[in-house]
């Protein structure tokens, strides 16, 4: 039987650096997806927002250390993952966002962020145009920005290749075999494979391969529509997010919302459904347009006739405190959990592969530790994260 010393189950966000990473690191690793190719998970259903704009010190850590490896990626290794560092701006109308806001950025500071406090004024001239009706001002980090999904989770793939990481296609995992409290070997419906560790990075199937390992793990998909409409002409950098919940009665209540302007000039939008839509399918049913029109158009007017080019619907494989689970598992040697990423597999993959080399590697750092503990599959799950 062919031997690994690590397999990851799953070729998306998070399991592709993840690969990346440890055959950087001189392992030999194996990464099986059932999709044909990589990144055809949740990952190319990514709107590409990047940013390390969170209210959780181990969320700003992991995402500081993506957006460094993400932002020098074209001009360390020549590849073009369309990467634009045009910051993120949450905006307050209510003196409720403006309170969170302006205490999440002390604590934000502290964490190394480079993030400040902007009024109605300054929020006006960072975004022409946008509604200053009640503005009361907001937060902007320049640092943050985004990407082609696609293209970031194809550059790990060809790096992971030519560090000498094997990766199986169209093979679904059927099966761990345990024994002893250690994980032996992954199945497939082509074959089994031998490892010393096994990385369930599975996504929005992250449940099913627990199970497969006999535990429970607290991922629920829930699933999440988004759009791109035509090009126009540049005229806005930030993503914008507007976190106020907003009720409609014909067409349903949201809770954030967010979009920003493409390099090719395209709106690429958002939503959050209030309650969440609990489920697997990616069947899109652009229900969700009027509550996204509606909002957009009330905060940036100027966009009342831009023309819907597309939507699609995919699966945010979410917690519920929406901070992700990684780490070991008790009395299970040798498995590893990499899921639980809601709406920010992208932005956490980069640097949470990393961190996972370094698990493997036994090499972790005092930092990583506090990581592993605050992602702990343990913890509480109590406290929702602010900014989620
Ligand atoms: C509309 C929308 C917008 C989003 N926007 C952003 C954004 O702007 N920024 C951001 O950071 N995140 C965003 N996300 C979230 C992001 O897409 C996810 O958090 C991320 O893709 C999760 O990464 P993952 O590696 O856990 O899962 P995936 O990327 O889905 O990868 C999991 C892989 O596991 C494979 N798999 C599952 N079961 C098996 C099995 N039994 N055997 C073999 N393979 C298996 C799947 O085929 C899949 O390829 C968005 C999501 C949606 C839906």
């Amino acid at each position: 039987m062919v031997h690994y010393d690590v397999i990851i189950i799953g070729a998306g966000s998070a399991g592709v650096p993840a690969t990346r990473e440890i055959a950087k690191s001189g392992l030999s690793v194996l990464c099986l997806d059932s999709k044909p190719s990589p990144g055809q998970g949740d990952n190319k259903h990514a709107i590409g927002g990047l940013r390390a704009t969170h209210s959780q010190k181990s969320k700003i850590k992991v995402c500081l250390r993506s957006l460094e490896i993400l932002s020098t990626w074209e001009e360390k290794h020549g590849e073009n993952i369309d990467w634009v560092q045009g910051g993120y701006l949450f905006v307050a109308y209510r003196e409720k966002e403006k309170k969170i806001f302006q205490e999440t950025v002390t604590f934000q500071k502290k964490q190394g962020l480079d993030i400040a406090w902007l009024e109605a004024d300054e929020v006006k001239a960072l975004v022409p145009g946008i509604n200053g009706n009640g503005l009361l001002g907001g937060t902007f980090s320049p640092q943050d920005g985004n990407a082609s999904s696609l293209l970031t989770n194809h550059v790990f793939y060809t790096s992971a290749l030519e560090h000498g990481a094997d990766f199986k296609f169209k093979e679904p995992v059927k099966d761990l075999i345990i024994s002893r409290g250690e994980v032996q070997s992954v199945t497939t419906t082509k074959g089994t494979y031998n490892a010393d560790f096994v990385i369930n990075a599975a996504g929005a199937h992250a449940q099913y391969i627990a199970n497969m390992a006999g535990i429970i793990v607290p991922v629920i998909p829930d699933m999440h529509e988004a759009g791109i409409t035509e090009p126009v002409k540049r005229f806005f950098n930030p993503m914008i997010v507007d976190i106020r919940p907003k009720t409609n009665e014909i067409f349903g209540n949201s809770k954030n919302y967010y979009f920003y302007q493409n390099h090719l000039g395209q709106i690429i939008f958002c939503i959050t459904p209030d309650p969440p839509m609990y489920g697997l399918s990616t069947e899109e049913t652009s229900m969700f347009l009027p509550q996204v029109a509606q909002r957009m158009v009330d905060l940036l007017p100027s966009l009342a006739n831009l023309k819907v080019r597309r939507t699609w619907r995919g699966r945010y494989p979410s917690t519920p405190d929406a901070s992700p689970i990684v780490g070991p598992v008790t009395g299970l040697d040798g498995f590893f959990n990499l899921i639980g990423f809601g709406g920010q597999g992208l932005m956490l993959g980069p640097g949470l592969g990393e961190l996972s080399s370094r698990f493997v590697n036994q090499k972790l750092t005092k930092e990583d530790k506090e990581v592993l503990e605050e992602f702990s599959l343990y913890r509480e799950f109590n406290k929702e994260e602010l900014l989620k």
